[in-house]
């Protein structure tokens, strides 16, 4: 079961479209696999509509025009209908939506996220157990990609300067502060520190704003794991 969500700031960044492409693109593949994050998504972009619909209500008060009719117009508008007439369209690009594209690492099939359709990404790197391909956001120091860890492997005991947003795609894993399944948005900052290792292997869309610090052993060795993940 999915015990890790995307914070509500998150959310209501996603549905005022104020996210960074590849932080929204990960709230996005979540709440596909998240029925409760689904619904307060629907629920937060309800809100919105009625916010701005309520602002522009209160800005044409402010232009002067004939206030009176407006008030009437307002009065005989029916926001239940509205509301309808906002999830009918949701629907509709809902269909839009092509079909998932099938990516294979390591003679293993995985489907990948709608979401992921029309991203360009590089081609694999391998390092071990560790495969990595980079997406094309353009973003700046904000990097994105999707990580793929053989059975049996793990990413040494490190932190982040910045944030790391994990979503594990398929697989499990597990660290200091448990076990996590497909589906789990995982948020961290400078203060965790973890040791994340898979027993059957995994398949993870990561966001990091900076490199991983590796915090114990010989760090040196790590470097370049460090920036074949960032
Ligand atoms: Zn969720």
């Amino acid at each position: 079961m999915i015990k890790h969500h995307p914070s509500l700031n998150l959310l209501a960044g996603f549905v005022a479209g104020d996210l960074p492409a590849s932080v929204a693109i990960g709230v996005s593949i979540h709440s596909q696999m998240c029925e409760q994050c689904r619904d307060k998504i629907a629920e937060l972009t309800q809100r919105l509509a009625i916010q701005e619909f309520a602002e522009m209500e209160s800005s044409s008060f402010d232009d002067g025009i004939e206030d009176n009719i407006i008030t009437s117009d307002m009065a005989s508008m029916d926001f239940g209908n509205m509301i309808d007439a906002i999830t009918a369209d949701d629907e509709i690009s809902e269909q839009a939506v092509s079909k998932s594209a099938l990516i294979r690492i390591k003679d293993k099939n995985y489907e990948l996220p709608k979401a992921l359709n029309n991203v360009r990404m590089s081609n694999w790197l391998n390092l071990g157990k560790l495969s990595r391909s980079s997406l094309n956001l353009d973003e700046g120091p904000l990097h994105s990609h999707l990580l793929h860890i053989d059975a049996g492997g793990e990413v040494p005991t490190h932190t982040h300067k910045g944030f790391e947003i994990t979503l594990l795609l398929d697989g499990s894993f597990e660290d200091e502060m448990g076990t996590y399944v497909a589906g789990d948005f995982i948020e961290l900052d400078g203060a965790h520190n973890h040791k994340p290792k898979t027993i059957e292997g995994c398949l993870c869309y990561t966001v990091a704003d900076d490199a991983l610090q590796f915090t114990e052993g010989f760090h040196k060795l790590f470097n370049p794991i460090g920036s074949l993940l960032y």
